[in-house]
């Protein structure tokens, strides 16, 4: 078997034409601010990608830098600023801060309607229990990927392996919400292969690169290849690539999961505008 590719290249370009559209019958205009400090190259990048991918759909953003020697008191009164001013829709905090800043106080600053990271805490129990929220957006580009492509999820076994904030806790609680049976793994795991085998979905978002071979998944099963390691010939993934012998459905390393991360950014800013506005045209 040859998996079918679940390309993110293709879906991220949908998504921006049907948010251009979306926000040329609103008539509006969404400010998207991020927040970056020092200069981390990775993070330079991402915010980029973002600010570039907003243009494109019709999005105002603007960014921030503040230097790697800020304050947590300079980094903070900046958020709470952002957070109070109604010309801004969206803010964006791009993490990680250097080391001796705490982000957990300053995503708290976020006002959760402008939370499009979906990291503050009422956005994760609004998420966890049902109600709308502001998710995390490499969750959403995940179940984006898998609408696009018809794959179905109700009923089905996933198992997502990393129980981050930012992408397995939240993937966990997207794909329950969309009716999945949902286990997750992590590094405690005992036996993670014969976990990962079940999952008619394996979503793999660790970090090690090539954690997961081909004898680790389910015949025609969808894999979700979210991990990245920088290096010396490029980005790799946590899935080996001989899993596309054995797997459906498999996201290519570049061209999958990362740009539907930055799509689904956008997209949330697109849907906070809307919701601060009150507009439902
Ligand atoms: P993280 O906070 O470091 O979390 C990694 C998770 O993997 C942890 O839950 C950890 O378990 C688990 N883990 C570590 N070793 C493991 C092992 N051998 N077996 C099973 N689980 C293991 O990282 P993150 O922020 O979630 O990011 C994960 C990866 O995704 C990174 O490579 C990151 O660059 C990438 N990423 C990609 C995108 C995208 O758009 N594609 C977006 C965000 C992040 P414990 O909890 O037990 O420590």
């Amino acid at each position: 078997m040859t998996a079918t590719r679940l390309d993110g290249k293709t879906v991220s370009a949908a998504v921006v034409t049907r948010l251009q559209a979306r926000l040329h019958e609103q008539g509006i205009v969404p400010r998207l601010v991020f927040v970056r400090v020092g200069e981390d190259p990775a993070s330079a990048y991402y915010v980029r990608s973002k600010e570039r991918m907003g243009r494109r759909v019709g999005i105002d953003s603007v960014t921030h830098v503040l230097p790697a020697s800020a304050s947590q008191t300079q980094v903070e009164s900046l958020v709470r600023s952002l957070s109070a001013d109604p010309a801004v829709d969206g803010i964006l905090v791009q993490l990680p801060l250097p080391a001796g800043l705490d982000p957990r106080p300053v995503i708290d600053l976020i006002d959760p309607a402008k939370d499009v990271d979906g990291l503050h805490p009422v956005n994760v129990g609004r998420l966890w229990s049902g109600q709308d929220a502001l998710v995390p957006a490499t969750p959403l580009g995940l179940t984006a990927l898998l609408d696009h492509y018809e794959v179905p999820i109700a009923g089905r076994h996933v198992v997502v392996v990393g129980r981050s904030n930012l992408v397995g806790r939240p993937a966990a609680a997207l794909f329950q919400r969309r009716d999945a049976t949902v286990t997750m793994a992590h590094s405690r795991t005992t036996d993670l292969a014969a976990m990962t085998r079940q999952a008619d979905i394996l979503v793999a978002a660790v970090g090690r690169a090539r954690l997961i071979d081909a004898s680790m998944v389910k015949p025609g099963a969808a894999v979700l290849d979210v991990g990245m390691t920088r290096e010396q010939d490029g980005i790799v993934g946590d899935v080996d690539p001989t899993v596309a012998e054995v797997a459906g459905w498999l996201t290519p390393m570049p061209g999958g999961t990362g740009l539907m991360t930055v799509a689904m950014v956008i997209e949330s800013t697109v849907t906070a505008a809307i919701r601060r506005r009150g507009t439902t045209r």
